[in-house]
C-alpha cells in the first residue's frame, strides 16, 4: 500500500486464479477443455492473422453478435460480448447493482462475485445453503438489490432446476437477476428460453469452458435489450474494442462447430461419470456433478493432504482450504486417459 493509491485501490481484494504451473503436470485445477478447439477455429484465426491486425476490430462486434444471436434463437440486440465472462460480470456488476442495496449470492460460489462486490462498493448478503450444498430458490426471493450465481453453481458443481431458477426471476420483478452459466453445456438446460420472457434475466456464459477457448477471452451476455444497452455503456465507458479481431474471427467459428461442440461436450461428460463412480469406489462423497470438474471429499484422508500428495506426484487439483469447504478437492474432468493417470496416482494415496 502507498499514499499514491486511490481508496479502490485500497478497498480491492484482488481474485486469486488457480495456480499455473510451468512443470510438466497434469493440470486438473482451473477447469479448462482437455480437448484442442475445433479445427475450424485455428484455420478462422488463422485467415484472420493477416495485414488487417494494423486495423481496429469492431467496436460493435455486429458480426458475432449476430452469430451467437442465432445460435440461441435470439436478436443481435440481446446480445453482448466482452473479453471473457468475467470483464461481462464486471460490467454486469456496475450496470445492474447498486450501492447501498444489497444482491444476494450463496454462500459458496465462484468466488470473483466478492471480490467484484467490494471493489464497486455493493453490500452482499451471502445466502447459506442447504446442508447438501444445493441452493434453496426461496432464498432469494425479493432481493433489496439483485441476484447472481453460477448455475451450476461452482465450485459445488450442482445445478438448479429451471423450474426454480424461473421463480427466482419472477420473485425479483424490480431487480436484475443474473444466472453464470460457465457450465451449463454440461448440465440438463439453459435460462436462456426465459430470456425473451423476462426483462429482469441476464444469462451470462463463456467460450472458456465448453468451447475449448480459455486462451481466447470470450464471454458474453443474453438479455432484454434494454440490460444488453446498459452494457454497451459500460464497456464504451472503459474500452472500446476489449475483443480483439483473432478472439471475434475464432469465437465466431467456434459457435457454428456445434457438432464438434456436442461432440466433445459429451465425451466428458461420459468421462465424469465414471470418475464420479471410481471416487465413490474409493471412498469419496462425490456430489452430483452437472459441469466440467467434480467436487468431492474423502471419508477418512483431508483434503489438503490428498492436494499435497498429489501435487508432489505432479497432478494438480483445486484446493480452497477455507470453511466449510476445506475438505474438499475441485478436480477438472481431464481425457479418460488423464483420468486413468490421475486415478493411478490417486489410488496410492487412498489406497483401501
Ligand atoms: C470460469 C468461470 C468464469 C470465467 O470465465 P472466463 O470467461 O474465462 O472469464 C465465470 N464464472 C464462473 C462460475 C466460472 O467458473
Amino acid at each position: 500500500m502507498s499514499k499514491f493509491w486511490s481508496t479502490m485501490a485500497k478497498r480491492a481484494v484482488p481474485y486469486v486464479p488457480g495456480e499455473q504451473l510451468n512443470r510438466n503436470i497434469l493440470k486438473l485445477n482451473t477447469n479448462e477443455n482437455p480437448y484442442p478447439p475445433s479445427p475450424s477455429v485455428l484455420e478462422a484465426i488463422n485467415k484472420e492473422s493477416n495485414r488487417d491486425l494494423r486495423l481496429y476490430p469492431s467496436p460493435t462486434m455486429d458480426e458475432l453478435r449476430e452469430s451467437i444471436a442465432h445460435e440461441y434463437g435470439l436478436d443481435k440486440q440481446n446480445v453482448f460480448i466482452g473479453n471473457g465472462s468475467d470483464e461481462v460480470l464486471a460490467f454486469s456488476f456496475m450496470a445492474f447493482f447498486e450501492p447501498g442495496k444489497a444482491i444476494r449470492y450463496p454462500a459458496i460460489t465462484y468466488s470473483f462475485y466478492p471480490v467484484y462486490a467490494k471493489l464497486f462498493n455493493i453490500d452482499a448478503e451471502e445466502i447459506e445453503l442447504n446442508e447438501d450444498f444445493s441452493i434453496k430458490a426461496a432464498d432469494f426471493f425479493y432481493s433489496e438489490g439483485g441476484v447472481i450465481f453460477p448455475n451450476p453453481n461452482a465450485p459445488t458443481s450442482i445445478f438448479l432446476p429451471l423450474d426454480e431458477v424461473e421463480r427466482i426471476v419472477k420473485k425479483n420483478p424490480n431487480t436484475v437477476v443474473i444466472f453464470d452459466e460457465a457450465y451449463v453445456d454440461f448440465a440438463e438446460e439453459s435460462a436462456v428460453s426465459l430470456v425473451s420472457k423476462y426483462e429482469n434475466l441476464l444469462v451470462i456464459q463463456t467460450m472458456s469452458k465448453s468451447r475449448s477457448l480459455a486462451g481466447l477471452r470470450i464471454g458474453f451476455a443474453l438479455g432484454n435489450e434494454h440490460l444488453i444497452e446498459a452494457l454497451i455503456r459500460m464497456k464504451d465507458s472503459f474500452n472500446s474494442y476489449p475483443v480483439d479481431r483473432l478472439a471475434m474471427a475464432g469465437a465466431k467459428a467456434a459457435i457454428e462447430d456445434t457438432s464438434y461442440f456436442q461432440q466433445t461436450t459429451k465425451k466428458i461428460i461420459t468421462t465424469r461419470e465414471w470418475v464420479s463412480e471410481k471416487l465413490k469406489q474409493l471412498g469419496f462423497y462425490v456430489l452430483p456433478s452437472q459441469t466440467n470438474f467434480i467436487f468431492a471429499r474423502h471419508e477418512t484422508i483431508t483434503a489438503e493432504t490428498i492436494y499435497s500428495s498429489l501435487k508432489a506426484a505432479d497432478v494438480l487439483v483445486r484446493y480452497f482450504g477455507k470453511k466449510p469447504i476445506d475438505n474438499y478437492l475441485r478436480i477438472t474432468i481431464g481425457t479418460d486417459e488423464e483420468m486413468e493417470v490421475f486415478f493411478k496416482k490417486l489410488s496410492m494415496i487412498v489406497d483401501k
